[in-house]
């Protein structure tokens, strides 16, 4: 068998007003996706994300990069093929972290879609024998806004059978810490709340932090400091011995991953299959996170692909703890499948058909189609002093 062709197609739709969220990441006024497709000579294709990434930069290391190594070569040799894609290939062209390994990714994770579809198994059961039936998931859905708004769109998500929900921090050291303390004061001790600062403090700020959201008892603070401060996570841990620290949703690779662990940066592992280098790295990293004694609870803020196949490992990795799942206003995950994937009582079970397991809707492709530049979101600079 042979790969014939690796096409993509960039998606986009504009959020109106109310679907917008604001995060240290900046205000989402849009949500895009950018998909790939590995076309074979035996009539098997699979369909892969590459994220919510730059698309027209995606797509050029695709088409130069990429694809000139992939064309004629066997799509059931994945961990070779990554392999030569990224050691051969890549590195060079595009660096060894960052958006060429989102390209890298997209593309495993179709070729992992057409194993799948060869051997007539859903991802989760190529993975394992026994994955689980459904997959609990926390949500993410409370961003800034004033208190009680934000309480109540807690007490909303628990009646919808959550058990977990995130709130976005990293804006007002005050306000972030009156906003977790009334949403624990609403949900109660026997809720997991999740906190995510979208690496908005700097370290004086987050060290006052972590003393504040010890005694609201939440699960995790996530990003608390800017992703490549890996001292400063270090040094965060060290003294925080009542909240652990999340990251992994801007590293990418295993090797990004280890430089964490092997410095005692990190207590929770939150790669996203989309960015982190597909199912292949994933694994990886995974196996990295046993051999380590951490838990693993996959990122995921995208596309309706991405939450496909994150689902699949979720369900097969047995050190997964939680999977995220984004609440927000995203027709990108709500109409890219002829069957969405929905909640209920706080879990989601994966597809159960062959690879991924989904079907595109070809309205929502058409619907959602988008040849020009993707706006760049700008950062604020982080908080500190307090
Ligand atoms: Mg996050």
């Amino acid at each position: 068998m042979k790969i014939t062709d690796i096409k993509t197609l960039r998606l986009r739709t504009p959020l109106p007003p109310e679907g917008q969220v604001y995060s240290r990441t900046g205000i989402r006024r849009s949500r895009s996706a950018l998909l790939v497709e590995v076309q074979t000579d035996e009539g098997f294709s699979g369909i892969g994300s590459c994220s919510g990434g730059t698309g027209p930069v995606i797509e050029s290391i695709i088409d130069k990069v990429l694809k000139p190594v992939l064309i004629g070569k066997d799509p059931r040799n994945i961990e070779d093929l990554w392999e030569e894609c990224y050691f051969r290939a890549g590195v060079k062209a595009f660096g060894s972290r960052g958006i060429g390994v989102m390209a890298l990714g997209g593309i495993d994770i179709a070729l992992w879609d057409i194993r799948g579809k060869i051997k007539k198994l859903p991802l989760c059961r190529l993975l394992t024998d026994t994955p689980r039936e459904r997959v609990e998931v926390y949500a993410t859905a409370l961003y800034p806004d004033e208190t009680h708004k934000v309480v109540q769109q807690a007490r909303a998500l628990a009646a919808e059978g959550f058990r977990g929900v995130k709130i976005k921090l990293g804006f007002n050291f005050a306000k972030d810490m009156e906003i977790v303390k009334a949403v624990r004061k609403e949900l109660g001790d026997d809720f997991a709340i999740m906190t995510d600062a979208n690496m908005g403090y700097e370290v004086d700020v987050a060290m006052k932090a972590v003393a504040v959201l010890g005694d609201s008892g939440v699960a995790w603070l996530e990003e608390p400091l800017f992703v490549e401060n890996i001292a400063g996570h270090a040094s965060l841990r060290f003294h925080s011995s009542k909240v652990p620290i999340a990251v992994g949703e801007n590293l990418q690779t295993c090797f990004a991953f280890q430089q964490y662990i092997s410095q005692g940066a990190v207590d929770v592992l939150q790669p996203d299959v989309a960015r982190a280098g597909g199912v292949s790295e994933t694994l990886k990293i995974a196996a990295l996170a046993v051999k380590h004694g951490l838990p693993l609870a996959l990122h995921n803020w995208g596309d309706a692909v991405t939450l496909a196949v994150s689902l699949h490992l979720a369900a097969a990795l047995n050190n997964s703890s939680i999977m995220e799942f984004d609440c927000t206003y995203n027709p990108l995950r709500t109409e890219l499948l002829r069957e969405s994937l929905e909640p209920k009582n706080g879990t989601i079970a994966p597809p159960s058909g062959p690879g991924l397991g989904i079907d595109l809707s070809t309205e929502a492709l058409k619907k959602y189609f988008f040849a020009g530049e993707e706006e760049i979101n700008f950062r604020q600079k982080a908080i500190n002093a307090i």
